[in-house]
C-alpha cells in the first residue's frame, strides 16, 4: 500500500532526520539514501575522493553541489530505488532540489517531511550525540550503548562525529539556515511540504511522520 513513495525528509542538523529515517524506511520498505552516510563511507574506504570530502565536512561545509548531485544519481538509478526512495540530507540547496526534480521525471516526489525542532534543543542534541564509528548507529550521552561505549548493533566503538564539535556545528546550522531552509518555501509552493514536530520520544515523533505519509499517500489514490 505504500510502495513506491518518493520521499524526502528535511530538518536541522540534529533534528532527528537518521534515526527516524532508519526506521520509516523499514516501514515503507524503501531504500535510506542518506548522502552523509554515503560521504562518511568515503572517508573510512579512504579514497581520493573521500579525502576531499572529509575536507569539507570536518569543517562543516557542504560538498559541492554537482559532486553531491552525482552520487546521488547513481544511487537512485540502481533497481531497489525504483520502487521509491527515503532522501536524507538532500537535497540541502535549491540547485539540488531543481536536480533532484530532474532526476525524478517524469514522476514527481509524493512528500517532503520536514522534522521541526527548535535551534536551541538542536544544540543540545548535536553535542551530546556519539555514533558507532563502524555503522553509524546514532547513540547520546542520555541513550548511550549498554556496554562502555561499544555499538550494541556492530561491536564498533561508538564516538563523537569530527563535525560535531562546536565551530563546526555553528558552521552547519548557519548553512542550514541559509541554504537549505529556502527549500522549506520552495516545497511549499509545490503543495508537497508537510511540517512534523520533531520534539518528542522517537518513538512520538516516529508515529507522527507515519500518520502523515499514510495520510499524504491515501489522498494520492
Ligand atoms: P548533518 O545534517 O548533521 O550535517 P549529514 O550526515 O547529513 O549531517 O551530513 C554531514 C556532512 O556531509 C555535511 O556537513 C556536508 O559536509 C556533507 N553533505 C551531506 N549531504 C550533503 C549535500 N546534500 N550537499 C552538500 N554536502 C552534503
Ligand atoms: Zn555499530
Amino acid at each position: 500500500m505504500t510502495r513506491g513513495a518518493r520521499l524526502v525528509v528535511l530538518g536541522k542538523q540534529g533534528a532527528g532526520k537518521g534515526t527516524q529515517c532508519v526506521r520509516l524506511s523499514h516501514y515503507l520498505a524503501v531504500p535510506h539514501v542518506s548522502t552523509g552516510d554515503m560521504l562518511r563511507s568515503a572517508v573510512k574506504a579512504g579514497t581520493e575522493f573521500g579525502q576531499l570530502a572529509r575536507a569539507y565536512m570536518d569543517r562543516g561545509e557542504l560538498i559541492p553541489d554537482d559532486v553531491v548531485m552525482g552520487l546521488v544519481e547513481e544511487r537512485l538509478a540502481e533497481p531497489d530505488a525504483s520502487r521509491g526512495f527515503l532522501l536524507d540530507g538532500f537535497p540541502r540547496t535549491t540547485v539540488q532540489a531543481k536536480a533532484l526534480d530532474e532526476m525524478v521525471k517524469p514522476n514527481s516526489l509524493d512528500l517532503v517531511l520536514d522534522l521541526d525542532v527548535p535551534t536551541e534543543l538542536v544544540l543540545k542534541r548535536l553535542s551530546s550525540r556519539r555514533v558507532c564509528s563502524t555503522c553509524g548507529a546514532i547513540y547520546s550521552l542520555e541513550a548511550p550503548p549498554k556496554l562502555n561505549w561499544t555499538c550494541d548493533l556492530c561491536g564498533g566503538e561508538v564516538v563523537q562525529r569530527p563535525d560535531d564539535t562546536e565551530p563546526a556545528i555553528r558552521r552547519r546550522l548557519d548553512l542550514y539556515e541559509e541554504s537549505t531552509a529556502p527549500l522549506l518555501k520552495f516545497y511549499s509552493d509545490r503543495n508537497l511540504l508537510a511540517v512534523v514536530d520533531g520534539v518528542g520520544t522517537p518513538d512520538e515523533v516516529m508515529e507522527r511522520l507515519i500518520e502523515v505519509v499514510e495520510a499524504a499517500i491515501r489522498d494520492k489514490r
